[in-house]
This record gives C-alpha cells, sequence and structure tokens, in this order.
C-alpha cells in the first residue's frame, strides 16, 4: 500500500483538490482537522483535549494525532492506501507515519501569505456532503450544492484572529518538513494560486 500526502498552508486548497482528485486515486481523503472537528462536537477525550489548540490556532499534540492516525489506518477502505490531507505537519508526525504506512508522493500547493487570510475568511462548506466553497472564489451554484442537500457551514477558526497563529505554526512547525520530504525525492511544488482546475491538472500529472 502507498499514500499520498497533501501539504500546503492552512487554505492552500488541500480538501479542494482532495475533493477534485479522490475519483481519479481511488484513495480515501483523511483530514486530521475533519476528525478533531468530529471529536470535539462528540466530546469525546481527545475533542476536549484538542479544542483549545483548535481555537487558538495551534497545532494539537504529536501523540493525539498519532495515535487518531493509528486508529483510522486500520479500517478496511484505507488497505491500499489514503490520501492524507492536513497530516502529518510536524517532523514527529512524519517519522511516525513512515512507520505507518509508504508516502509514495508528497504534493505540496504553495500560496503565498498574503492570501491566505482572503481564502481562510471567505471559506464555507456544505454541511451534508463536505464540499467546499468560498464567497469569491467558488461559491455554491445558486440551485445549491450538487449534492442535494445543500446546508451551509462556517468553521469557528476560520477568522482573521487565528490565521496569524495558524500561519505562524506553519512556518515554524510544518514547513521544515518540506526538506525532509525533498530529501527523499518524493516532494512535488504545485503553484496553489492559480485557478483550481489549473491545479488539479498539475497534481495529476505529477501523480503520472
Ligand atoms: P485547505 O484544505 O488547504 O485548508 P481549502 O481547500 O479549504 O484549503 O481552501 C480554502 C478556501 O480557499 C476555500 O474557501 C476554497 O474554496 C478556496 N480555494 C481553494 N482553492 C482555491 C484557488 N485555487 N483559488 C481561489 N480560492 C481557492
Ligand atoms: P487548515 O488546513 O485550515 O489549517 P485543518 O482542518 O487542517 O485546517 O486543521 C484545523 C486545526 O486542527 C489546526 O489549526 C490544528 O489545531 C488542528 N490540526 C489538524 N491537523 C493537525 C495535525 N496534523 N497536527 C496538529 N494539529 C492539527
Amino acid at each position: 500500500m502507498s499514500s499520498i500526502v497533501l501539504f500546503g498552508p492552512p487554505g492552500a486548497g488541500k480538501g479542494t483538490q482532495a475533493e477534485r482528485i479522490t475519483d481519479t486515486t481511488g484513495l480515501p481523503q483523511i483530514s486530521t482537522g475533519d476528525m478533531l472537528r468530529a471529536a470535539v462536537k462528540a466530546g469525546t477525550e481527545t475533542g476536549k483535549l484538542a479544542k483549545s489548540f483548535m481555537e487558538a490556532g495551534q497545532l494539537v499534540p504529536d501523540e493525539v494525532i498519532i495515535d487518531l492516525i493509528k486508529e483510522r489506518i486500520t479500517l478496511p477502505d484505507a488497505k491500499d492506501g489514503v490520501m492524507f490531507d492536513g497530516f502529518p505537519r510536524t517532523v514527529p508526525q512524519a517519522e511516525a507515519l513512515a512507520t505507518i504506512t509508504e508516502v509514495s508522493h508528497v504534493i505540496a500547493i504553495e500560496v503565498p501569505d498574503e492570501r491566505i487570510v482572503e481564502r481562510i475568511c471567505g471559506r464555507y462548506s456544505c454541511a451534508a456532503c463536505g464540499s467546499v466553497y468560498h464567497d469569491t472564489f467558488n461559491p455554491v451554484p445558486s440551485e445549491g450544492c450538487a449534492c442535494g442537500q445543500w446546508q451551509e457551514k462556517r468553521r469557528a477558526d476560520d477568522n482573521e484572529a487565528t490565521v496569524t497563529s495558524r500561519l505562524q505554526a506553519y512556518h515554524e512547525q510544518t514547513s521544515p518538513l518540506a526538506a525532509w520530504y525533498r530529501s527523499r525525492g518524493i516532494f512535488h511544488q504545485i503553484d496553489g494560486d492559480r485557478e483550481i482546475d489549473a491545479i488539479t491538472a498539475d497534481i495529476l500529472a505529477a501523480l503520472n
């Protein structure tokens, strides 16, 4: 089994691209952010622990994340590999992942910091199917989401106050991973400051 990592700052478009390439790759998307939000909503021990870090725009401790992934990867849909979205985010997480599954491609979606605020502050999604939209750049069609059960949802942490700390966490703790993966020859840089479809095409080319 061999897996893909979607890598990049918050708001780079990892979730948006995952939605578009999942049919082609056949790999299920595993988003640690989505898993943590589900845990917070369900009020589990993990959720209680993670909540304050997420609200402050800080990374949740590595042990919590690694335990979540170890459990998730045992489900049957993960047997042929998965597409990680927002994981790993620290070198210890990447080291743990290397003992769990082989990573064949790290797709780094690059977007300058000054674009991130507008992307995150305009983000919303469909609560029914998880599709990601944007107020200006990718609005939901006037007839609603293609899933037919359109229900708008916005994240509590998608505000200007947390963006600064989320970007700081990215630059200090996550971006060192680029060199870690580059040295392993599996790192693919994609310019994420373009039309969504052009980025999808480049990702699919990198995966081929
Ligand atoms: P991530 O999963 O990396 O945090 P998302 O996929 O949720 O990022 O995208 C963040 C926001 O930016 C969403 O509102 C999304 O609709 C929008 N977005 C994604 N890709 C692009 C793009 N290429 N150009 C403009 N906006 C984009
Ligand atoms: P974004 O891509 O917009 O940063 P995510 O949904 O990936 O948002 O993550 C939301 C929050 O969940 C992060 O700010 C962080 O607190 C926590 N989180 C998600 N994934 C990880 C991870 N791999 N390691 C540590 N914290 C994480």
